[in-house]
């Protein structure tokens, strides 16, 4: 038992030694808040990547990834399981990387400040690149076009952008949806929720007028909701990319280099036509 022992430490010694990646890296040891035991994105989560994991793939990092898992088809919950475009793209990383994904879940307005203390190697979450956020964090190549889009009710006498002045307005907290509501129609007029059901809930009960979120979440909403339509109209056409702390250029070259080859290979676009289907 002893001796079992000391060998598993010599071993662990040696291959620490050997792949200082696997030891060292971006906060393992710090504390998650939100750590989501159990819940790895698993192996067999029919990622189209899976097929293509190289053979050098022996570093054995966990790369953790925040999101927020309420923002379908992107990152949603299907019981315990996470599932969705940015969990799959971000396991083919992983794997790309030579490493697993776990997933570390938290608020949407969290994801970069556990990405710039570390206690994530990177956010993705159907995260839009601003200038404001260029401020605090790195982005990788855009890997999707999301549109800011509004949900009303059916009827409703909100027919085009500037019928929302004077409205209440819905949005999730801290997102470009939130941020622009806000600037073009009034604080008092915005009301944040955490996640972007719970401001479709509000909109059903009539606590707002409209919701402004992204459109695929978006047509998710409306479909699980009866009574609900989306305007045909485009709020704001923004790029999602993967979030890494500020200067981390090794971990952002690598992604970019990963985004790439799984961008050439199809994977991409087959993680994506999985989820959303062409209309
Ligand atoms: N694309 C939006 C943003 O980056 C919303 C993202 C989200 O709610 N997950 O702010």
């Amino acid at each position: 038992m002893k001796f079992t022992k000391i060998l598993a430490l010599l071993l662990a010694a040696i291959m620490c030694f050997g792949m200082l990646t696997a030891c060292g890296g971006s906060g393992d040891d710090k504390k998650t808040t939100d750590s989501t035991e159990g819940t790895k994105a698993p192996a067999d989560s029919n990622s189209p990547a899976d097929s293509d994991a190289p053979a050098d793939n022996t570093s054995g990092k966990v790369f953790k990834m925040g999101t927020n898992a309420a923002f379908p088809p992107y990152e949603y919950k299907e019981g315990e399981k996470f599932v969705g475009i940015d969990v799959e793209i971000a396991d083919a990383i992983a794997k790309k990387l030579g490493g697993t994904l776990e997933i570390v879940d938290m608020e949407f307005d969290s994801i970069i400040t556990a990405v710039n203390q570390g206690e994530v190697d990177f956010g993705i979450a159907g995260m839009t690149v601003t200038e404001d956020r260029l401020l605090e964090v790195d982005f990788t190549s855009s890997y999707a076009t999301g549109v800011q889009v509004v949900i009303v009710k059916e009827g409703s006498d909100i027919k085009s952008l500037d019928d929302l002045e004077g409205k209440k307005i819905g949005v999730q907290l801290g997102t470009t949806g939130d941020i622009y509501a806000t600037d073009d129609y009034g604080k008092e007029f915005v009301t944040q929720y955490g996640k972007g059901a719970d401001a479709v809930i509000a909109l059903k009960g009539g606590d707002v007028d409209a919701v402004i979120i992204d459109n695929e979440p978006a047509k998710a909403f409306v479909a699980e909701n009866e009574g609900l339509t989306i305007l045909d109209t485009e709020y704001a056409v923004e790029d999602y990319a993967i979030a890494v702390k500020k200067g981390n250029t090794d971990l952002l070259d690598d992604i970019n280099e990963a985004l790439e080859e799984l961008t050439v290979d199809g994977t991409i676009d087959r993680i994506i036509a999985k989820y959303i289907k062409a209309e």
